[in-house]
């Protein structure tokens, strides 16, 4: 948005405005004029329909109006949040000197901007999940590209280095963050992102600020070192470079104090199992593919976290399990050791159920944004602590990290104690109208409150001893605004009002006096009032400093219980759940014995979720082809062995009765594709673009699900596709990829036969009167049967359509031919006949009907019961 330059006789408070509006060109400004906020222009226009508040004019009855709206100061935080929610970058422009003191026009500067990314409000951001803003410096070449950012709430602020775009892509999709900050010059890199995050909220920034020497400078400065060398980042000049733009971009845009941003932690892809966009999403891990909620993902499932910050923490281990192979077994042993100890457990959680968001308080500290609550919080919080400790205590021996944790845990009795002396339980949000330190903290504050006390006391007394000195039994004592304490007298006793009574206002039946010294005692009182009020306020902030400067010990401690939280948690859901503990080991194998979907197996009725095997050798089988009638639970069985796998190194049980699991390197997944239709991008080529993704860069550390690849063109060009990647894959490195492979092509189980890292195996199903009953059980070897019209028969297709299916089913097996009369590739069934020969469908006497043709070119396997539903219908229609 920009103000219009066009202003003859302006007043010196627009041009004012100009000015400042011209330094945030993009923001919607701000502008503090006393107790309101005030936007004008184009913006005004703007939050007028966002907010719904109403849209007035300035200098109405000149010909140049200029249109205004404005939100009080004390409501501004919800509807600043509301704005940036919609979109919208806002700018808070401050009065920075007294209005009182100020010469002419008060001076204003612009305080802070807020972005989706800058986001610090309660509300504003949401509670389980981080909210980064993230910056990029894109690699040219074969350079690396840097990746930093920086949760503002919390003061996470982490970095690497990926090795080019789609690789940035696939971290960013996991990061998901609120914002991105890139070099202006780069034009290229947001288009790409928004492929995958469409509404991200894009922020640029001069390529300078990208420079690592630069970043170096400012963030060495902030964290008061010599070099970064004790992070751990020499050598990541991208990152780096990253880094200190993001830091820039924060320091630019919040004038507040940043210290709660206390170390710049690296990371490398690598110490942590890797996820692409694809598959974070297929597995729907932390949302579902149906309205990106929480329902049905593997998140709902496992949290049972009881504070924010565990729940932020959890989703991070979804997102970033590990390949370390001691932490991973770190973390199991800790479950274990809470698995053993249910009281302690369920005393530890109950505890951490009273304890508030300290990073984020830590965070407001720091801003100088916390209220009196916020501390009040606080205090409560850390007084959990010692109980905390005990509980933990009590399961540390048998778990290192649980030990470790509970060295990580500071009571800090020493702050709790003053704030114990210093706050009141019930102070209120808003701090300048006292009611935040108790009585007893501070002398001075003390001897105002005696004399807030006297003084009441004194004029409580008043009215009885005028009364009686008077003989008037009406009279009062009263307080108004514009007179302050006065004596109340009816007209009928006006004769016996005593001398020294000042008459200060005639009412219809009675008069208002003051005395001398009732004034002389208000004035102590309303004097007393206001010293109170500053004293308080500037103790509050002695206060919030003083827990500022124990910000470091306080964070340590809210990382010790966001983890402590966190394994509880995972605990409570092994235990709910029925999981097992995995044996994790650096070896190659994945060998599930009645794995289950830990999120399916909570969809279906209790205890009928069938569980099953799945064995990838190290030796033997690498490539396992799954066969199997729509319906019958090919799927789930490819996801929950990734979901386990995934379970296992982010530290968790599995739904197992037994696992062992070589640490996997990266996860890959294809599978259906539906949601692209909607990003416009062709269903096929995003398959194969995925394809092709796997086939590069997997190992024979990797694990890789193939949900019918091949689907999205003709029959034997993707039958032809799907065998060749099946080979490839079987081969790759020598050893062979693991690989668990969902196909409707039954030719490709041929290939077991040919190669031998691969197997069959099917789900099983049973045919009973001519349906079929789904038993969800893998099994041995192939099938060869796709019971598609037993599927469509179940769905509801009349008997007479079933019955005719049959028949022409029939036909083509007795000839061996596919429906476009050919042979077919592989013999699974019987030997097949000779080419050429033309199949007779009787249906279609005519030959070539429309009809005939649009029915040879639906492919019964490939469709769900309900296409096959719909397409008949339309076909019945036409006929
Ligand atoms: P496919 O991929 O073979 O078409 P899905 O894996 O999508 O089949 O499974 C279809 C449905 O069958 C699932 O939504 C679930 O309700 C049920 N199902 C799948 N596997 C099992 C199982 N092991 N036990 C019980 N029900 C299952």
């Amino acid at each position: 948005t920009s103000a219009k330059v066009k202003a003859p006789a302006e007043t010196p408070m627009l041009r004012q405005y100009r000015a400042i509006k011209a330094q945030v060109p993009d923001a919607i400004l701000f502008y503090r004029m006393g107790d309101f906020y005030e936007m004008f222009f184009e913006d005004a226009e703007i939050a007028a329909r966002v907010l719904e508040i109403a849209l007035t004019t300035r200098d109405k009855h000149k010909a140049e109006k200029v249109p205004m709206c404005g939100v009080p100061v004390h409501a501004a935080e919800g509807y600043l949040t509301r704005l940036v929610q919609a979109g919208y970058r806002v700018a808070v422009c401050e009065q920075v000197e007294d209005p009182a003191a100020a010469k002419g026009l008060v001076r204003r500067e612009v305080v802070r901007v807020l972005t989706p990314g800058l986001l610090t409000t309660e509300g504003g951001v949401p509670a389980t999940a981080n909210n980064f803003v993230a910056a990029v410096r894109p690699g040219a070449g074969e350079a690396p590209w840097g990746l930093a950012c920086l949760d503002l709430s919390t003061g996470e602020f982490r970095v690497t280095e990926l090795a080019g775009r789609a690789e940035a892509a696939d971290e960013l999709y996991r990061l998901e963050p609120a914002e991105i900050l890139v070099p202006e010059d780069e034009d290229g890199f947001p288009a790409e992102v928004r492929r995958v995050l469409p509404s991200l909220f894009v922020s640029t920034r001069p390529p300078e600020w990208f420079e690592a020497r630069r970043g170096v400078r400012l963030l060495t400065a902030h964290f008061g070192v010599l070099s970064l060398d004790g992070f751990g980042v020499s050598g990541l000049e991208a990152g780096v470079g990253a880094a200190g733009a993001l830091f820039s971009y924060v320091e630019e845009t919040q004038k507040g104090d940043l210290s709660h941003i206390r170390a710049l932690r690296p990371y490398h892809l690598s110490e942590y199992l890797r996820l692409d966009e694809a598959t974070k999403r297929n597995l729907e891990l932390v949302a579902n593919g149906l309205d990106g909620g929480r329902r049905g993902t593997l998140l709902e499932v496992l949290d049972f976290t009881v504070t924010s910050m565990g729940g932020r923490l959890l989703r991070h281990w979804i997102l970033y399990p590990l390949t370390d192979l001691a932490a991973i077994e770190g973390r199991h042993a800790a479950v274990a050791a809470l698995l053993e100890a249910p009281a302690a457990r369920a005393d530890l959680r109950a505890r951490l159920r009273r304890v508030a968001d300290l990073e984020r308080l830590v965070a407001r500290v720091s801003l100088g944004t916390a209220s009196g609550r916020d501390l009040v919080a606080l205090k409560k919080s850390l007084r959990e602590v010692p109980g905390i400790r005990d509980a933990v205590a009590e399961t540390a021996a048998s778990a290192p990290l649980l030990a470790d944790l509970l060295g990580g845990l500071d009571p800090l009795e020493d702050l709790v104690a003053v704030l114990d002396a210093a706050l009141r339980e019930d102070c209120p949000l808003q701090l300048r109208e006292g009611r935040l330190i108790r009585e007893g903290y501070n002398a001075e504050l003390d001897e105002l409150m005696a004399i807030q006390r006297d003084g009441r006391a004194f004029i409580a007394g008043v009215e009885a001893a005028e009364r009686e000195r008077t003989g008037i039994p009406s009279l009062k004592v009263g307080f108004n605004k514009v007179f302050g304490y006065y004596i109340e007298v009816g007209k009928a006793h006006a004769a016996k009002v005593p001398g020294h009574y000042v008459r200060k206002q005639t009412l219809v039946a009675a008069e208002r006096y003051i005395t001398p010294e009732l004034k002389d005692v208000e004035a102590k009182i309303l004097t007393a009032q206001e010293r109170r009020l500053a004293l308080e306020y500037e103790l509050f902030q002695e206060l919030r400093r003083r827990v500022a400067g124990e910000g470091p010990r306080i964070q340590e401690t809210a990382r010790a219980l966001a983890r402590l939280d966190v394994l509880a948690g995972l605990t409570e859901a092994a235990d709910r759940h029925g999981y097992v503990r995995p044996r994790v080991n650096a070896g190659d194998a994945i060998d599930i014995r009645d794995g289950r979907h830990p999120v399916v197996e909570r969809a279906v009725e209790p205890g009928t979720f069938v569980p099953n095997d799945v064995r990838l050798d190290d030796t033997g089988a690498r490539l396992l082809i799954l066969t199997g009638p729509n319906m019958a639970g090919k799927s789930t069985i490819l996801r929950q062995t990734a979901l386990i796998v995934l379970m296992a190194q982010m530290g968790s049980f599995v739904p197992a009765a037994e696992a062992e699991i070589g640490v996997v390197d990266r996860l890959f997944s294809r599978v259906g594709a539906t949601d692209y239709l909607a990003r416009g991008q062709s269903t096929f080529m995003v398959e194969m673009s995925e394809t092709a993704n796997i086939l590069h860069n997997a190992t024979p550390r990797s694990l890789v699900i193939l949900d019918e690849i091949g689907r999205g063109t003709s029959t034997y060009d993707g039958l032809a596709i799907a065998w060749a990647v099946a080979e490839y894959l079987a081969e790759k490195d020598g050893r062979g990829v693991k690989t668990l492979f969902a196909t409707h092509y039954h030719e490709l189980t041929e290939l077991a036969a040919q190669r031998p890292k691969v197997r069959n195996l099917h789900v099983a199903v049973r045919e009973w009167e001519h349906r079929i009953v789904f038993l969800h059980r893998l099994l041995e070897g192939a099938t060869n049967r796709s019971y598609g019209i037993q599927v469509a028969a179940l769905a509801g297709v009349p008997g007479g359509v079933i019955a005719r299916a049959r028949e022409i089913l029939a036909n083509i097996e007795r000839d061996e031919l596919n429906v476009w009369g050919e042979p077919r590739i592989a013999k699974t069934r019987r030997e097949a006949k000779a080419p050429g020969v033309q199949m007779a469908l009787p249906l279609f006497p005519d030959g070539e009907s429309a009809l005939r043709r649009e029915l040879l070119a639906l492919d019964v396997n490939q469709m769900t019961p309900l296409e096959a539903l719909q397409r008949l219908a339309e076909l019945q229609a036409r006929a």
